[in-house]
């Protein structure tokens, strides 16, 4: 007799910006795709974090969140083995916030590095709002809810997870049949929160600690040197037609020695050498590093080679996602199944949750 093995769970959300560029896709979604066939996968979209930076003008995120959706499946996400799914979608996700909300210090949050980091990138907003401090405790229950194993993240993110973490513990020794000895011994809330957390795993753990799975992005810079970010406009879109990547390609910043044409360069200080080393193959990426050192080649020259492995690459991802537009209701379809089967889990724990909290019978 053949045993099943459960897989182990994996989750992972993104927020709503509308089509996905190349710095997304290489980022995260080519990850996820890659994950499908190892882990049992929750990918969702991240529609209520949209509000938590731009409340005052949140513009069309039901749309933006349909565009990423579109751009999840053409991508190579697969409905039938994961679980895709907007997280608006499933109350419980806000529920388990508020939750989490009672219990969370605030110095918890305001210690996340990102907090200061995007209060200074976005001075243009006004982010002395509760919901800007509290997206990092919003993502704790995004995550919890669901029990993962695994999240996958980049570098950047690991404080999140960290995070994430300190919550479940929190949560587990505060409100789980077997408690801790520090908790027991605690004999006001002072004494309970400032109780050392144990690293220990709980044997009755509601919220396991999940762990933060690092997977590989590769530096994908924009077209002007920078991250490549809708907020810069210098992306290049993964769907973006193969003249519209052409001539977008065509105004790259290059390593700034070649001044001339007979100047050598170095692709490894050239953003399009950075184009060239994730999409190109070992053949092209030779004769990239020879012309450019040699100065045996023109930069345009370089740039249409790197246009035509982009091209390659994202070929099917377009065709599948003009065949997903044909069919407009088939995305809001998968959505809703998402959201379903999303929803049974996240019950599940909600409710385990609120008997642990006193809310509910026993
Ligand atoms: S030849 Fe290519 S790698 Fe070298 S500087 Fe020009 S664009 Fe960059």
């Amino acid at each position: 007799m053949t045993e099943t093995i459960a897989k182990r769970r994996v989750l992972s959300g993104m927020r709503p910006t509308g089509r996905l560029h190349l710095g997304n896709y290489m980022g995260a979604l080519y990850n996820w795709v890659r994950l499908q066939d190892e882990y049992d996968c929750f990918f969702f979209i991240a529609d209520w974090h949209a509000l938590t930076t731009d409340y005052a003008k949140p513009g069309d995120v039901w749309q933006k969140s349909h565009d990423v959706a579109l751009d999840f499946l053409a991508a190579g996400l697969d409905p039938q083995r994961t679980v895709i799914f907007k997280q608006s979608d499933v109350p419980q996700h806000a529920e388990l916030h508020l939750a989490f909300s009672m219990f969370t210090p605030l110095g918890w949050l305001e210690r996340v590095p990102t907090y200061k980091d995007q209060q200074e990138q976005l001075r243009e907003k006004d982010l002395a709002t509760y919901g800007f401090l509290g997206y990092p405790l919003l993502q704790s229950a995004d995550i919890l809810l669901y029990k993962p194993a695994f999240v996958p993240v980049g570098q950047d993110q690991v404080a999140h997870i960290e995070l994430t973490r300190e919550v479940a513990r929190r949560f587990n020794q505060l409100y789980s049949s077997a408690v801790t000895p520090e908790v027991a011994a605690a004999k006001s809330d002072k004494e309970l929160m400032k109780a050392e957390i144990s690293e220990n795993v709980i044997e009755s753990a509601i919220f396991p600690e999940p762990q933060a799975l690092l997977t590989p992005s590769p530096k994908l810079p924009g077209l002007d040197g920078r991250k490549m970010s809708k907020s810069y406009g210098n992306t290049i879109g993964l769907t973006e037609s193969p003249d519209e990547i052409r001539k977008k390609l065509k105004t790259m910043v290059t390593d700034p020695a070649r001044v001339r044409r007979t100047d050598p360069g170095n692709p490894d200080v050239c953003p399009v050498g950075d184009l060239h080393k994730v999409f190109s193959s070992e053949e092209t990426l030779a004769k990239v590093y020879d012309g450019c050192r040699s100065a045996g080649i023109g930069c345009i020259e370089c740039k249409g080679w790197a246009s035509d492995s982009i091209i390659r690459e994202l070929a099917p991802i377009a065709e599948r996602r003009h065949a997903l537009e044909a069919n407009p209701r088939l995305v809001d379809e998968i959505l809703q199944d998402g959201s379903e089967r999303a929803a049974k889990v996240a019950k599940s724990s909600m409710q385990e949750a609120k008997v642990a909290l006193g809310l509910a019978r026993r």
